[in-house]
């Protein structure tokens, strides 16, 4: 063995150009560690989910004739950390000169990855992982000099440089952007295709990490495990998705409902985060489906999902390489209350929150709206602090991985980056709740009343919020309307308002 090259277990990239040649001199490693058990408290679904992947694809470059370690997370010379399994694998085996390295997506594996290579004296070498359509450095590449950026312009670059969903350099349709077409709640009787489900026993997995005593959250049925666990699974779901899904997903897109915990989504995100799906095959297949099928896929729904992996996920990637580390400690608005229990219960009078909450802790998943509009809302309407809701949303979803989760939550959802990501905070009312969801017909509250024993709490908080945080807002033109409406009202109605939302956070816990 001259060589080791390192596979991260969100590296699982069968397409890299690693693996296009068999080369038995070097020896392809992966390996379950505590370092990254234990740096969050994850979901169980999203470590059984990470260590099947990892497992699986160990297995399939075997299969295809590579050398492969795979360091079992119960292996007794296991050290813990990726850094001291390379430099005990570097001791065992004097013969290598050499180790690769794929640039690592979250900042807290780079760094230590960085500082283990920088102590090296053999050769260490950095590769792409071959799966983003941009650069890290992407947004000082196209916007050199400007601190400022907005997701359509980068967008629109994307789609011009790809061709995707352009006709003759214009975008199909004659629009960039169908948004405002996309946003339906689901009708009563509306038919919603059942989630397609794998059904993996994965008990060895589970009796592994509680004999190791890795703390978790979260629900799992270890005989029947849900999430795609190979590549062959993932482009399986893709086809579903394609085949049953797709032509409702702009429309559906931010739709809630009691009964449905994905509607219309894709749920292919923790596919493309270990990169056993790349975002091209994902958006290509989409087009061409498209393409034969206009009859039942309109532009709408086709842009409206073509925007959210080729937009939204190189944005939010490129947003996070641009700010961090400062991005991560950012508090715009110097919020500092706990996490309510119920965030890791479910048990809330809340009905919305209720179902948000318990579907993600049932299947390590909940959409965007739900993510953005219910449990992100509240945290930023109750004031809590951006650490408490990072580490929930970090640990919660098996998509979660902090390039992705920390932009999503800290920027676009607590807006603590003061506008970097969102132009404006994500805050609602329960009427917005309301109108896109069937939540509020089974609650204990009621969506109609904003003070007295059954008013719900989005409601007052809501203002309460506007109030607290007026002067930061005012700098921000696009909340003017909402201002100055809350200074038009009645000085009893405020106050009576105020009252309310002081109560409710006087009993955060108990709603
Ligand atoms: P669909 O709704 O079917 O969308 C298709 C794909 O588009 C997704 O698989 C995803 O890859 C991509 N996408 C859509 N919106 C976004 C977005 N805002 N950012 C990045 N990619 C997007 N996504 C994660 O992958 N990991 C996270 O940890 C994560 N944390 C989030 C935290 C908060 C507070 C919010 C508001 C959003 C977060 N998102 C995160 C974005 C988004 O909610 C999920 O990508 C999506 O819900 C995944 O489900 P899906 O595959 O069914 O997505
Ligand atoms: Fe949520 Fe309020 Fe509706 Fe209840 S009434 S479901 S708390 S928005």
């Amino acid at each position: 063995i001259t060589s080791l090259a390192l596979v991260l277990g969100d590296q699982l990239n069968a397409s890299h150009s690693w693996f296009k040649t068999v080369n038995p001199q070097r020896l392809i490693i992966l390996m379950e560690v505590c370092e990254e058990t234990d740096y969050a408290n994850h979901h169980i679904q999203k470590v059984v989910g990470f260590f099947a992947a990892m497992r699986n694809f160990a297995q399939a470059l075997s299969t295809a004739g590579h050398s492969v370690l795979y360091i079992r997370l119960d292996d007794p010379h296991n050290h813990q950390s990726v850094t001291k399994n390379l430099t005990g694998l570097l001791e065992k085996l004097p013969s290598v000169a050499h180790v690769h390295l794929q640039q690592p997506d979250e900042y807290r594996v780079d760094c230590y990855l960085q500082a283990w290579a920088e102590q090296q004296s053999i050769q260490v070498s950095w590769f792409d992982t071959e799966h983003f359509l941009t650069q890290r450095s992407v947004l000082h590449d196209w916007f050199p000099g400007k601190d400022n950026f907005l997701m359509e312009s980068f967008y629109r670059r994307i789609r011009k440089q790809s061709g995707y969903l352009m006709e003759h350099d214009k975008p199909i349709g004659g629009k960039w952007n169908f948004d405002k077409e996309n946003r339906h709640k689901l009708a009563d009787k509306h038919d919603v295709p059942a989630p397609l489900m794998f059904s993996h026993d994965v008990t060895d997995i589970v009796a592994m990490l509680t004999k190791a005593q890795v703390k978790t959250i979260g629900e799992i049925d270890p005989e029947r495990f849900i999430w795609p666990t190979t590549r062959a699974e993932s482009r399986q779901l893709l086809d579903y998705f394609i085949d049953k899904l797709l032509a409702n997903f702009g429309r559906y897109q931010d739709a809630m409902h009691t009964d449905y915990w994905s509607l219309f989504h894709a749920r292919l995100s923790f596919s493309l985060n270990t990169k056993m799906l790349s975002p091209r095959e994902v958006v290509e297949r989409a087009i061409n489906y498209w393409q034969d099928h206009r009859a039942q896929v309109n532009e709408a729904q086709i842009e409206g999902f073509v925007r959210q992996i080729i937009g939204w996920r190189e944005f939010i990637r490129a947003i996070y390489w641009h700010h961090m580390p400062n991005y991560s400690t950012t508090n715009f608005f110097e919020h500092s209350a706990k996490l309510p229990a119920y965030y890791w219960t479910a048990k809330t009078k809340m009905q919305c929150m209720a179902k948000s909450i318990e579907q993600s802790l049932k299947f390590s998943y909940a959409h965007h709206i739900q993510r953005l509009m219910v449990t992100g809302n509240f945290a930023l309407l109750s004031g809590v602090a951006p650490d408490e809701v990072d580490a929930w949303y970090l640990g919660i979803y098996i998509d979660a991985l902090q390039w992705v989760e920390l932009p999503n939550t800290r920027g676009m959802s607590q807006f603590a980056d003061g506008g970097i990501l969102a132009t404006k905070p994500y805050i609602s009312s329960g009427s917005y709740i309301n109108k896109m969801s069937n939540y509020c017909q089974s609650c204990h509250y009621d969506v109609n009343q904003r003070v007295g024993e059954n008013a719900c709490p989005f409601n007052s908080l809501y203002w309460h919020f506007i109030e607290t945080h007026k002067k930061q807002l005012r700098n921000n033109g696009r909340m003017g309307l909402i201002l100055n409406q809350w200074d038009k009202r009645d000085e009893s109605d405020k106050q009576e308002l105020l009252k309310q939302a002081r109560f409710y956070l006087s009993q955060i816990d108990s709603l």
